[in-house]
């Protein structure tokens, strides 16, 4: 059911307040019964213009002329963009001017109200669906960010796992490196040391030899300096080296 239709249709006259109203008064805004119009003309001298109620606010509300009494300004001046009267628009004043008909700018700037309505009537569903899933968005959020946390803790962790591993694994090559390093080290000094007593033992020997007078070994002596002259090659290992690369580290020798 049509929502103005059922207003109009309980409208009641302004003047008795009573009757069902049935016409308009154009110039003073106040709705009639039949029998209040006689009364409502009468009041004043002013000029009453009674319309049927459903053509109500169809009279133009002309601006009264400043310069001829009772008469409306119904044009536009375009040379002086002002509101004229017709006898102002007869007047040496406006000679040769030209004019618009205010009613039909008046149409026209309605007509034009009615598309731009129209137009937004149109357009507003756009902005009332675009404001909608904006708020959905902005509901979802906190659900959307908690999944991308959760997700970024899940890989902290796994990332966390995979270098204990790495680590706990070159931890373990370390151990064993070291191992080596130590054997290799251990066994150079024990072949130095049984040179070492080599050389002592061969110290005696020569200690006695000297002080001896006796004619054999003295002759049959043999010198072994120069094995021992030569020194055995050094041995140099290196510490090994953590190196980071990528996920993984490792350790080099
Ligand atoms: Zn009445
Ligand atoms: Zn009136
Ligand atoms: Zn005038
Ligand atoms: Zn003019």
């Amino acid at each position: 059911m049509d929502s103005e239709y059922s207003a109009q249709d309980v409208a009641r006259c302004d003047l008795c307040k009573i009757a069902i109203t049935q016409n308009y008064c154009d110039s003073c805004h106040v709705n009639l019964c039949k029998p209040c119009i006689v009364e409502h003309i009468s009041a004043d001298d002013g000029k009453h213009t009674i319309v049927p109620f459903q053509r109500r606010k169809s009279t133009l509300i002309l601006a009264k002329c400043e310069i001829h009494q009772n008469k409306t300004c119904k044009y536009q001046c375009q040379d002086c963009d002002i509101f004229v009267c017709s006898d102002c628009a007869m007047s040496k004043q406006h000679k040769g001017h030209e004019y618009l008909k205010l009613e039909e700018l008046f149409n026209t700037s309605k007509e034009r109200i009615g598309k731009d309505k129209e137009d937004l009537d149109r357009i507003l569903p756009t902005y009332e669906e675009i404001a909608i899933e904006l708020e959905n968005q902005i509901a979802n959020l906190d659900e959307e960010y908690e999944k991308l946390t959760t997700e970024m803790s899940k890989q902290r962790e796994e990332m966390h796992r995979e270098v204990d591993k790495a680590i706990n694994q070159m931890e373990e090559e370390i151990c064993e490196i070291k191992l080596k390093h130590h054997n290799i080290l251990k066994e150079h000094l024990n072949d130095i040391k049984q040179v070492q007593s080599l050389m002592q033992k061969t110290l005696v020997s020569l200690n006695e030899i000297e002080e001896s007078n006796e004619v054999s070994p003295t002759i049959h002596y043999n010198s072994k300096v120069e094995e021992f002259r030569k020194l055995p090659p050094k041995v140099n290992i290196s510490m090994p080296k953590f190196i980071l690369t990528g996920k993984q580290g490792q350790c080099t020798k």
